[in-house]
């Protein structure tokens, strides 16, 4: 892939796709504008160049033209965070479009309209696509969040711009992430995964396998991996139909000579609200009617020495029920452990919804190395899938 950096962006209309899909409270405010600086690197990067920004993105799951979903909203707060006047137009294609595009000076950023008013956006639409490609000379990809998407403005479109389309800073920023984690990262790697659900890992953990050095697993997906090792696991959470699964990832693990760390404590409750009775057990001998809920101190301090005999760490899912307190010390110790590596200079990158949440919660987020902005990207991406958005870029 070719790179920004090097070209010449002289009052050149630069169509960038951002991920500007942030979260609004009941009064339309943002209430979290992590994506809108994920973008301004791209942003400052085009008009220190003399370019002309015109940023493209969606908002919501629209039904049609909804007002509620119109990115007129979010302007002031882009504006700011920006720190740039920012102009809006009402559409995303078309005339009235262009030619507010072409009575900006360089330097100008202008705002399109929501492109999910389109249908045409998350169908593909080849018309849609090439009317978007109308607006400027140059295609730059940086929502990397959409990037698993073939919609027009994430992949379709990138085939109107030969030798003119590039990655935003933000997605040259995950690939390298993704590739530290998957492929080049300083030795020994290792991934932490956790979280609900073995499903939602399955992928990974296959692909995971052949590259990094080691895994834990922790959170509820630890179950299924200990049961599969004959372990008792009482009510704790059980994917049955992927047993065999789990089975062939600890055969493959061995025969690739990669290690695998399952937690070998747990703290159990009864039920899942009513947390009256708490006791820890050893993790494969878990009485029948308790339910694992977080790591115990052994897997804590055993998961740190392997965190700090680290050099390269991805992190996503916690270790545990992170949302209650009582459960919410396998996370925060493994929070605590990865910045100590950090501090010691492992390279961290954490990455998926609910890993970035816990950071938040649990107060620690400004230390780590690389946190993802993606969600389905950066999973599919850990799976080794060359995303569709990516892909367009190369062609
Ligand atoms: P995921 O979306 O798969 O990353 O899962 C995140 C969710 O997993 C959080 O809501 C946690 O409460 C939940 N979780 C973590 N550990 C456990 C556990 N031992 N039992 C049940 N749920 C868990």
């Amino acid at each position: 892939m070719s790179d920004l950096e090097q070209q010449d962006l002289k009052n050149k209309k630069v169509i960038v796709r951002v991920d500007l899909n942030v979260p609004l409270d009941d009064d339309d405010n943002v209430t979290d504008t992590t994506r809108i600086v994920a973008c301004k690197e791209t942003v400052d990067l085009i008009l220190e160049k003399g370019g002309i920004c015109i940023l493209i993105s969606h908002l919501g799951r629209p039904k049609g033209k909804e007002n509620k979903f119109s990115l007129k909203k979010i302007i002031d707060t882009v504006s700011s965070v920006l720190g740039r006047k920012v102009f809006f137009y009402e559409d995303c294609i078309g005339q009235g479009a262009q030619e507010a595009i072409s009575k900006l000076d360089k330097g100008s950023i202008i705002l399109l309209e929501n492109l999910r008013f389109y249908e045409e956006e998350t169908s593909g639409d080849r018309v849609f696509a090439k009317n978007l490609s109308k607006l400027g000379d140059i295609y730059v990809n940086d929502a990397f969040g959409s990037c698993h998407r073939e919609h027009a403005s994430t992949f379709v479109i990138a085939e109107y711009f030969e030798n003119k389309k590039f990655p935003g800073m933000l997605l040259k920023k995950e690939l390298d992430a993704i590739n530290q984690i998957a492929n080049y990262g300083k030795k020994p790697v290792l991934a932490i995964l956790g979280g609900a659900k073995v499903s939602s890992k399955l992928g990974i953990l296959y692909n995971l396998i052949k590259n990094v050095d080691k895994i834990i697993i922790g959170g509820g997906m630890a179950y299924t991996f200990i049961k599969a090792k004959r372990g008792k696991i009482g009510n704790s959470l059980l994917e049955n139909e992927l047993i065999t699964n789990a089975q062939e990832i600890l055969s493959l693990a061995q025969a690739l000579d990669k290690k695998i760390i399952l937690p070998i404590d747990t703290i159990a409750s009864k039920d899942y609200d009513n947390n009256d009775q708490i006791l820890t057990f050893n993790s494969k001998e878990i009485e029948d009617g308790w339910i694992g809920l977080d790591i115990g101190k052994k897997s804590i301090e055993m998961f740190n020495q392997e965190i700090l005999s680290s050099n390269t760490i991805f992190w996503n899912g916690p270790m545990g029920v992170y949302e209650k307190d009582l459960f919410s010390e396998g996370t925060r110790s493994i929070c605590n452990s990865l910045r100590e590596a950090k501090e010691k200079g492992a390279n961290v990158i954490v990455g998926g919804g609910d890993s970035i949440a816990a950071l938040k919660k649990l107060g620690k987020e400004d230390w780590v190395g690389y946190i993802s902005t993606g969600g389905g990207a950066l999973l599919e991406s850990l799976e080794g899938k060359i995303l569709p958005g990516v892909k367009a870029l190369m062609k």
